[in-house]
């Protein structure tokens, strides 16, 4: 269950396929069992030892057309939020933790062909220290529950695109890197689009054209890490 941003087209109001999060944390992945919610929290790993800030460092040299163009937006949103977590980018092969990349039109119409009313603009599939992809509730339960990396495709031709699409949309898989599941979802109780709008949203629109990370998820990522 890779991490994907679906926007629905002609609506104000998105839907996941599959995320996951709870009532105190987004957690990426959780399973629900009645009224129980049992959490899989996924951790970044590499830091800064200096600043003790999380560390991704990215790798953009696939990303191309307006995700490139845009793409400085997002990762200064989130270098330059409250978040404990310095996002740097590199182009020299063995350094990356992160790639981002443009994928191909043919692997994305195979991968995430458009719905009726909706495409698949961005996915994130992180990695643990096992190099294990983490794709489902099996892998994330099996996992190390440590992450040292991460990849994000995105969508080569959006249906609707506009310089918030592009910046929302890697700002949002920005957010998955570092472990953030989705916001307002049923079991995710604190947050409501009105009231707390999130950019780890599929109700992004509540945002206006915002694409920082928000109080809310700031304070998350905090309170997950023990910042
Ligand atoms: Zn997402």
């Amino acid at each position: 269950m890779k991490k994907k941003l679906t926007i629905v087209l002609a609506m104000f109001t998105l839907f996941a396929f599959l995320t996951s999060t709870n009532a105190f944390a987004h957690e990426m992945y959780f399973t629900q069992s009645g009224s129980t919610i049992t959490t899989i929290p996924l951790r970044w790993t590499p830091k800064n030892t200096s600043t003790g800030r999380l560390k991704v460092i990215i790798n953009k040299q696939s990303l191309t057309g307006s995700w490139s163009t845009y793409y400085e937006d997002a990762r200064t949103a989130w270098h330059s939020s409250a978040v404990p977590a310095e996002f740097t980018t590199t182009t020299t092969t063995p350094v990356p933790n992160t790639y981002m990349v443009t994928a191909s039109q043919q692997y994305w119409d195979s991968m995430y062909p458009d719905g009726p009313f909706s495409e698949t603009l961005g996915v994130t599939e992180l990695y643990d220290t096992n190099s294990l992809a983490i794709t489902s509730i099996a892998t994330a339960s099996a996992s190390t529950k440590q992450l040292k990396g991460a990849n994000i495709y995105l969508n080569p031709s959006p249906n609707s695109p506009s310089a918030f699409i592009y910046r929302f949309t890697m700002s949002h898989e920005l957010g998955h890197v570092l472990a953030l599941g989705h916001s307002h979802l049923p079991q995710y109780s604190p947050a409501n689009t009105s009231t707390d709008p999130s950019i780890m949203s599929y109700d992004y629109f509540s945002l206006g054209q915002s694409y920082l990370p928000q109080n809310h998820e700031v304070n998350d990522v905090k309170k997950m890490y023990g910042y």
